[in-house]
């Protein structure tokens, strides 16, 4: 396959011109973060992915999204990925086994991202920015230029040339960030679970896409390794529903293909909290422990997710045939009985 700075051709290349049937195959992937261990929502979410790709025939990738290192404890990714793998799921691609798109770790992937950034800079789609998170709260007083993510971007280095954005960033002891050149675009998109999903009133902003301490923004990642690495369709979380529009933007700049977006609902705790770390959730890990069969735990997940498990023990090749993510219901769910 031909390639230009790590990146596939562009789109009518990619979809049109190849002649191997393997690459016109569909490609699904479940990229989870080390910084914890596997709960039933990643297992949950891992295992509608691998369905989705498996129901149709294609290939299934695992990649580690594991940029903020310093979260990242030893031994995590080795503990996850044999969570993974005794739950009944297995990869053809990833970082225990290589494949044709390696690495498949983002801490090993900066190049990449690297020159993603380069392109956007030159084609006028991202600046350097020298402010500070206390900076922009400060520049951005309205209240309704806030959202969840903090307060909206103001554009202060927008107008200001490179040299001057460096000379004002290594005044205060760092380098500059890199923002997109957000153009207020409204982008609406279909999501296989959501149905359509409308536009935010705010349109595309001037997001993060390298932070200063040259890491880049999960946003900018995602992108460039889910387009390098062929992935056609996204089942994921719909914590990341809201992310999605930038993603698109990310994808038009670059000129890459945007793949099918399925956003699956998160699991709930009995008492209606979202499973994160400060609501300590049970770990695939634990219930291993006490013993609990993984036909137990993937008969459970099945079950929340409204497929069919009879008697609650299932393996996941037992839930491939008439697979659809579809079909599912996209309120909150709550895994119970294990
Ligand atoms: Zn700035």
């Amino acid at each position: 396959m031909g390639t230009l700075g790590g990146f596939p051709n562009p789109p009518a290349m990619v979809r049109g011109e190849q002649s191997s049937p393997a690459s016109h195959a569909m490609r699904g992937r479940y990229a989870p973060s080390p910084t914890g261990r596997l709960h039933l929502g990643n297992a949950r979410t891992a295992l509608l992915a691998w369905l989705d790709a498996r129901s149709r025939g294609g290939a299934f990738i695992m990649r580690v999204e594991d940029l903020d290192r310093a979260r990242v404890p030893a031994g995590a990714e080795q503990a996850m990925l044999d969570d993974l793998a005794w739950l009944g799921l297995d990869w053809d691609e990833g970082p225990d086994r290589g494949g044709p798109y390696a690495p498949y770790r983002q801490s090993e992937r900066t190049a990449l991202y690297d020159g993603a950034i380069d392109r956007l800079l030159a084609s006028g789609r991202a600046f350097a920015c020298a402010c500070s998170r206390a900076d922009v709260a400060r520049a951005s007083q309205a209240p309704h230029d806030s959202d969840e993510d903090g307060p909206r971007y103001p554009g202060t280095c927008r107008g200001l040339g490179s040299d001057e954005v460096r000379a004002r960033a290594a005044a205060q002891g760092r380098a500059p960030a890199i923002r997109f050149a957000g153009d207020g675009a409204r982008i609406d998109f279909v999501d296989e679970v959501h149905g359509a999903v409308p536009a935010d009133a705010g349109g595309i902003d001037d997001f993060v896409l390298r932070r200063a301490d040259g890491t880049a923004a999960y946003q900018l990642a995602v992108v460039v390794d889910d387009a390098a690495m062929e992935v056609t369709r996204v089942v994921r979380g719909d914590d990341l529903l809201r992310s999605t529009p930038r993603q698109i933007a990310l994808y038009r700049a670059l000129g890459l293909p945007v793949p099918v977006f399925a956003h699956v609902p998160l699991v709930l705790t009995a008492s209606g909290e979202r499973l994160a770390k400060r609501t300590r959730p049970e770990a695939v890990a634990d219930l291993r422990a006490r013993g609990v069969s993984p036909a137990a735990v993937v008969g459970a997940l099945a079950i929340s997710a409204g497929l069919p498990a009879a008697g609650g023990r299932v393996t996941p090749a037992d839930l491939v045939a008439g697979f659809s993510v579809a079909a599912m219901d996209r309120r909150p769910a709550v895994v119970s009985g294990l």
